[in-house]
C-alpha cells in the first residue's frame, strides 16, 4: 500500500491518541488531522510538541455527529481514518453504560458511515490504498484461566459494558469490510501504560497514591493478571498495522508482559522509594491494602502477537522493567501536567478505591 498522505485520527488527544500523532507527525510524512470531542479524558498538553507544526491540524468534533464528521471528511479528505475515540475506563462503563454505547457503539457506526461515503468518491489506487483501522482491545476476548494465549481466532467473550461495547464496535467495523467492501483493519491490545495516562487507570493512580502516602487499593488478593505494553510501543504497531496490515485482517497486539496487579503495584512502590523516597524511610508497600474486588472481574488476559511479529516484523522495544521505570520517572517529573487534573476532578478521591484497567 502506498504511504498514506493524510491521515485521520480520532481520539488524538487521549493516552494512546496523542502518543499516536506524536509518532506520526515525528516519524511519517504524514498530514495529521485529529479529531477528538475534548471529554474528560482528554489532554491538549499531550499534543504540545506538534502544535503549530504545518502537518498537524485539529478538529474539535464528537463521533457521534455525522453531519460534523461528514464535514470533516469533505475538508481533509483523508486516506486513512486511525479510529481511537472510545470511552475507554472500565469502571465508568459500570456506572453508567450509556455513554460506552452511544460513543463506542454509535459513534463508530457514524464515524463507518462517513468514511464509507468518502471512500466511495475514490477511484482507483486511492480507492484501493484507503484504510479505516479500528484500535480496539484484548478485553473482547473475555477471560483466561492459567494458561493459554488470546489469539486473532479467539471467540469473543466480552464481559463489561465497556469490553461489549468494543465487541460490538469490531464487530461492525468487519460487517462494513464484508458488506460495503470498505478496507479495514483491526488491532486488539493488551493494556497500556506510560507517560500522560489519565491518573484513574491502575498504574498512574497508584504513582500519584503512592506519592501521597495513601492506601495503596488492590482488588480481591491482588492475583488477576494483566499484559501490559508501553504506550509508545503500541503506537508503533498500530503504525505498522495501518502501513503494512492486509485489509480484512485483525491483528493481536502485546508486549508478553503479564504482571499480576500485586507484582506491577510492589513495583511502582519499590520505584518511587528509589526515586522519591518517602521522608521517614518507610517502604511504599507498607501502603499496600486489599479492598473487595470488582463485578465481574476478568482473571487473566494474556495476548499472543506471534502474527504482527510474523506477519509485520513488529517487536516491542521496552519491556516492562524498562517501560515502567521511565513511566515513574514521567510523573515524578511532570507534576505540572497531572497537578491540576487531579485538582479539577479530585480525580484520586473521587475514584477511591477503585482502579481498574
Ligand atoms: P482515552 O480515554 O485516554 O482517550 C479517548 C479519547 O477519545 C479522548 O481524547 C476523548 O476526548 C476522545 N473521545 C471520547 N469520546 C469521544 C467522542 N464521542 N467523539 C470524539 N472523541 C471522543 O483512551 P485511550 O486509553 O487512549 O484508548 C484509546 C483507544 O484504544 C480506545 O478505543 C480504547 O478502547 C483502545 N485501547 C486502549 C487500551 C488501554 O490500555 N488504554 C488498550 C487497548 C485498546
Amino acid at each position: 500500500m502506498p504511504q498514506p498522505q493524510t491521515i485521520l485520527v480520532t481520539g488524538g488527544a487521549g493516552f494512546i491518541g496523542s502518543a499516536v500523532v506524536r509518532l506520526l507527525i515525528a516519524e511519517t510524512g504524514a498530514r495529521v488531522v485529529n479529531l477528538d470531542a475534548m471529554t474528560y479524558a482528554a489532554s491538549g498538553t499531550a499534543l504540545a510538541a506538534v502544535e503549530g507544526n504545518p502537518r498537524y491540524a485539529f478538529e474539535q468534533a464528537d463521533i457521534r455527529d455525522g453531519d460534523r464528521l461528514a464535514e470533516v471528511f469533505a475538508r481533509h479528505r483523508p486516506d486513512a481514518v486511525m479510529h481511537l475515540a472510545a470511552e475507554s475506563h472500565v469502571d465508568r462503563s459500570i456506572d453508567g453504560p450509556e455513554d460506552f454505547i452511544q460513543t463506542n457503539v454509535v459513534g463508530t457506526f457514524r464515524l463507518l458511515q462517513a468514511a464509507r461515503s468518502h471512500w466511495e468518491t475514490l477511484e482507483g489506487a486511492a480507492r484501493d490504498g484507503f484504510r479505516f483501522h479500528h484500535i480496539s482491545t484484548d478485553e473482547v476476548f473475555g477471560s483466561l484461566g492459567a494458561d493459554g494465549y488470546f489469539t486473532e481466532d479467539t471467540a469473543y467473550d466480552p464481559r463489561s459494558p465497556y469490553s461489549a461495547s468494543k465487541a460490538a464496535s469490531d464487530h461492525l467495523v468487519r460487517a462494513w469490510g464484508e458488506t460495503y467492501g470498505l478496507p479495514v483493519v483491526l488491532s486488539n491490545c493488551s493494556n497500556n501504560y506510560g507517560p500522560y495516562h489519565f491518573p484513574e487507570k491502575l498504574i498512574p493512580l497508584m504513582i500519584l497514591k503512592g506519592l501521597r502516602g495513601e492506601k495503596l487499593p488492590v482488588y480481591g488478593d491482588g492475583s488477576n493478571v494483566r499484559d501490559w505494553l508501553y504506550v509508545e510501543d503500541h503506537a508503533r504497531a498500530l503504525w505498522t498495522v495501518l502501513s503494512q496490515g492486509v485489509p480484512g485482517q485483525s491483528y493481536n497486539v502485546g508486549g508478553h508482559n503479564e504482571k499480576t496487579n500485586l507484582e506491577v503495584v510492589e513495583t511502582i512502590c519499590d520505584l518511587l522509594d528509589k526515586h522519591a523516597p518517602r521522608g521517614d524511610g518507610v517502604s511504599r508497600r507498607t501502603q499496600i491494602g486489599f479492598v473487595t474486588d470488582r463485578p465481574g472481574h476478568d482473571h487473566r488476559y494474556a495476548i499472543d502477537p506471534g502474527k504482527i511479529g510474523r506477519e509485520l516484523g513488529w517487536t516491542p522495544r521496552e519491556t516492562f522493567e524498562t517501560g515502567i521505570e521511565k513511566t515513574v520517572r514521567w510523573y515524578l517529573d511532570n507534576e505540572a501536567w497531572w497537578r491540576p487534573i487531579i485538582q479539577r476532578q479530585d480525580a484520586l478521591g473521587r475514584i477511591g478505591t477503585k482502579a481498574r484497567k
